[in-house]
């Protein structure tokens, strides 16, 4: 197993690339999805959360509601940081488990992690790190344009976040995504066939 950490900004096109590589063949694993099954209904985790802030972040079901939880928390930094402090490690562990089920396969396993960091690199034993990167105007405009997200509310995200030089740094490969999307296709196969050159350098087989 070649396991890549995938990251970029809001808007930069992760996901786009992330679908590209699953299509040539990659195994996925995406942070976000991880974190909304750590805290399914009957996860010790979401258990953890209602002690912490009641039974109003269920909906009637007794599943989370996130636009509850989004409100218990919001510029409330202490209630975030306990948020965060509640999640993130079970994340962190599903992840490694996740991988460790992969462990023997001959695969490209790719981690689609939103907010990565450099210790991503050895809790989940990165072989390499690719960033996807564009100008912060042109993810403006594919937020608001491409998903409807209010201009406002797309600033705001994007200036909470960490700033394109220090994301790049984290870089083994910038796929830049200045282009269209014929240009980010190119750039995502040229890069499906670096990881297979980087796999089979690292013990994996060839292919046909
Ligand atoms: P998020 O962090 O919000 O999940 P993301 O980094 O995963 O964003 P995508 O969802 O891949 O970004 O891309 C954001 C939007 O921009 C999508 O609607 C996508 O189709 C569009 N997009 C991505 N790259 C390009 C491009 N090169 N040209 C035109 N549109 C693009």
């Amino acid at each position: 197993m070649y396991a890549v950490g995938l990251s970029g900004g809001i808007g930069s096109g992760k996901s786009t690339v992330a679908d590209l590589l699953v299509e040539f063949g990659a195994v996925l694993i995406d942070a976000d999805q991880v974190a909304r099954d750590i805290v399914e209904k009957g996860r010790p985790v979401l258990a953890a959360l209602v002690e912490r802030f009641g039974t109003t972040i269920l909906d009637a079901d007794g599943h989370l509601d996130r636009l509850a939880l989004a409100q218990v928390t919001f510029g409330d930094s202490e209630a975030l940081a306990a948020l965060n402090a509640l999640t993130h490690p079970a994340i962190g562990i599903e992840m490694i488990e996740l991988r460790a089920k992969q462990e023997q396969n001959d695969v490209i396993l790719v981690f689609a992690v939103p907010l990565l960091r450099e210790e991503h690199r050895a809790m989940l034993r990165f072989d390499t790190i690719v960033v996807v990167d564009c100008p912060t105007q042109l993810a403006l405009e594919r937020l608001v344009n491409h998903r409807g997200m209010d201009q406002g509310d797309a600033e705001r995200r994007i200036a909470a976040q960490m700033s394109r030089d220090d994301r790049k740094a984290l870089a083994d490969r910038v796929i830049d995504n200045g282009g269209d999307l014929a240009q980010l296709e190119k750039a995502t196969t040229d890069l499906w066939e670096w990881l297979n050159e980087h796999r089979v350098a690292a013990g994996g087989q060839p292919r046909g």
